[in-house]
């Protein structure tokens, strides 16, 4: 795998939901087409050309160097750090990625560091066997269908969808805080689905996020987008509170069918 060096790692995200993250990869195999949101950006910003060169990850060589000088730094305005925005921290069958994330997660924890992780992939059975703070962790799969054939063909190289809600499942039983984001989740003309169903899958987690699909010309064609995901909001919403899960409804996906 390639490597890349980079002169700092933590920031502070403007993610709604987000305190402090970091990005230890450079890229993403899973390739997701909803569009991948950092892929556009990278693009823009003339640091990745193509989308085959997004899909060849590049790890930062440097990032526990740069975490040991900058955990000082920060740790007293770190509520907590998100892996990741602009990759996937347990990308599916990419070890290096994985065995890299394992270090950052140990040392943001033996520094007293909680940490979010959402990823399409799968999380290693070795995270449910850590204990002391790393419990404060919490861990998230991106589930926005059931379908494999969507999945194949939306977000190609991740983890299939049992297998990705499998590993959530254990890390719930061994006691960790889990949750799910359901975003981009993809108007009927895309894919018809039993929402219910998918939310039924998960329904063992601790907390939902729920957002719309964004930048899609196909989803700007449906006409229907604002009374859908006022429709889903309310059903998640509903949901989550019969099952005493917490959740959030991202900016913009739930709002008023009048204004
Ligand atoms: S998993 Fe996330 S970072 Fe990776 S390609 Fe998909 S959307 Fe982009």
């Amino acid at each position: 795998m390639q490597t890349i060096i980079r002169k700092s790692l933590l920031y502070k995200s403007e993610v709604e939901y987000a305190d402090f993250c970091l990005n230890h990869v450079e890229g993403c195999s899973h390739g997701c087409k909803y569009p991948c949101y950092a892929f556009m950006m990278k693009k823009r910003c003339g640091i990745v050309k193509t989308y085959e060169e997004w899909c060849q990850p590049k790890i930062v060589s440097n990032a526990l160097d740069l975490l040991d000088k900058e955990i000082p730094k920060y740790k007293n305005k770190i509520n907590y750090v998100h892996l990741c925005f602009s990759t996937d921290p347990f990308m599916y069958e990419q070890d290096h990625v994985s065995d890299l994330s394992l270090k950052i997660i140990d040392k943001l924890n033996r520094n007293k560091i909680r940490c979010t992780v959402l990823t399409k992939g799968i999380f290693p059975e070795e995270l449910g066997k850590r204990n002391g703070f790393s419990i404060n962790n919490e861990y998230g799969i991106t589930l926005v269908s059931l379908d494999e054939d969507f999945r194949k063909e939306y977000e190609p190289n991740t983890s299939n969808f049992k297998d990705r809600i499998s590993s959530l499942k254990y890390l719930h039983k061994k006691g960790f805080k889990t949750w799910v984001s359901m975003e981009p989740y993809p108007t009927p003309n895309f894919i018809k689905q039993n929402f219910i169903e998918i939310l039924k899958s998960i329904s063992f987690v601790d907390k939902i996020i729920f957002g719309k699909l964004n930048y899609n010309a196909k989803a700007s064609e449906f006409k229907h987008a604002k009374e859908f995901y006022n429709e889903l909001s309310s059903v998640v919403i509903k949901f989550c509170m019969k099952n005493k899960i917490n959740y959030h409804i991202k900016q913009g996906t739930q709002i008023n069918v009048e204004s």
